[in-house]
């Protein structure tokens, strides 16, 4: 039996749209019986006001026993830096955001923010700090305001309505029959991709957090949109410590450190102009993607 002393809003909150990130609802709930398990869970540290430090010493994980998923992973960002990870699927990415988030812990090594370790904090208040831009955003059947207002639920309308603005999505919603009250389907029917993109930027910019999660869309938006997305990015990161899943090299040529994981393991780590210097992995992408766009 599944019963939440928690109240529904706060669990949503929680989970937010990471639900889109990881393998489906019934994970969640896999984490959720575990979390709730979890005594003193309550008693822990409260994350309260954060600088943004974020470092893995030396951190290793498996989701199954004698299947290591991460090996030996060691990268620090300082507050307000954005940090990029480069790899092909299966190498570790979203791990590595799962642990941040505390969905799991890692068997070996440590996760510092602020140089504390992680697991001096509950999940909830670190999840309080993270925002989440995904490449599906996590959209419900209701109004777009209540969509946005999501992740702040005391947020008022005016916030809501600035923080949309910051997003370059004012202008779309606005042009919508009903603005702010248009009810988007399930899923978010009846808006584009790229729309969902710009939603999702605005709901993180109304809870202005410090932790950011991006996970770049890969599939196709149009160009006008694209430069709106890329626009508010700039915007909602903009003091932040970000972690950005990066699928396009020219969005994250501009990031303070690269990782490039491979098979679970960091195998580059520098800025754009190292990792070129060095003539490795990245550099061999960077070099095919240019390619392919100059045909
Ligand atoms: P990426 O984001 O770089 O594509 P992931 O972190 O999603 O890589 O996956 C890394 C590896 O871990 C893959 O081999 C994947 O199959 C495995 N994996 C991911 N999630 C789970 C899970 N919940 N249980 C078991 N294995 C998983």
């Amino acid at each position: 039996t599944r019963q939440f002393t928690r109240p529904l809003n706060d669990l949503a909150n929680q989970f937010n749209t990471l639900l889109s990130a990881i393998a489906g609802a019934e994970r969640v709930f896999e984490v959720l019986d575990e979390e709730e398990e979890e005594a003193g869970e309550q008693e822990k540290k409260q994350l309260a006001s954060l600088r943004g430090d974020v470092a893995f010493e030396n951190v290793s994980f498996s989701y199954e026993k004698g299947q290591p998923t991460l090996k030996n992973v060691s990268f620090s960002v300082g507050s307000g830096e954005t940090i990029a990870f480069v790899g092909p699927t299966g190498a570790g990415k979203t791990t590595i955001i799962n642990l941040l988030s505390r969905f799991y812990d890692p068997n070996e090594g440590r996760i510092l923010i602020d140089g504390h370790d992680l697991r001096e904090y509950s999940r909830s208040s670190i999840r309080q700090q993270m925002g989440f831009v995904l490449q599906d955003p996590f959209l419900f059947e209701g109004t777009i305001m209540d969509n946005i207002r999501y992740s702040r639920l005391e947020a008022t309308d005016e916030e809501v309505m600035e923080a949309a603005k910051q997003a370059n999505a004012h202008s779309f919603i606005s042009s919508l029959r009903d603005g702010y009250h248009t009810k988007i389907g399930q899923e978010g029917s009846g808006i584009s991709q790229g729309q969902k993109q710009l939603l999702s930027i605005a709901r993180a910019i109304v809870a202005d957090p410090m932790l950011l999660i991006l996970d770049e869309a890969t599939s196709s938006i149009d160009t006008i949109t694209e430069v709106k997305i890329q626009e508010a990015l700039l915007r909602l990161m903009k003091g932040k410590t970000s972690f950005v899943i990066a699928h396009r090299l020219n969005t994250i040529r501009h990031a303070d450190h690269i990782c490039v994981l491979q098979a679970g393991e960091l195998i580059e780590d520098g800025s754009h102009e190292q990792l070129l210097i060095q003539k490795g992995f990245y550099a061999e992408l960077y070099v095919s993607q240019f390619d392919q766009v100059e045909g």
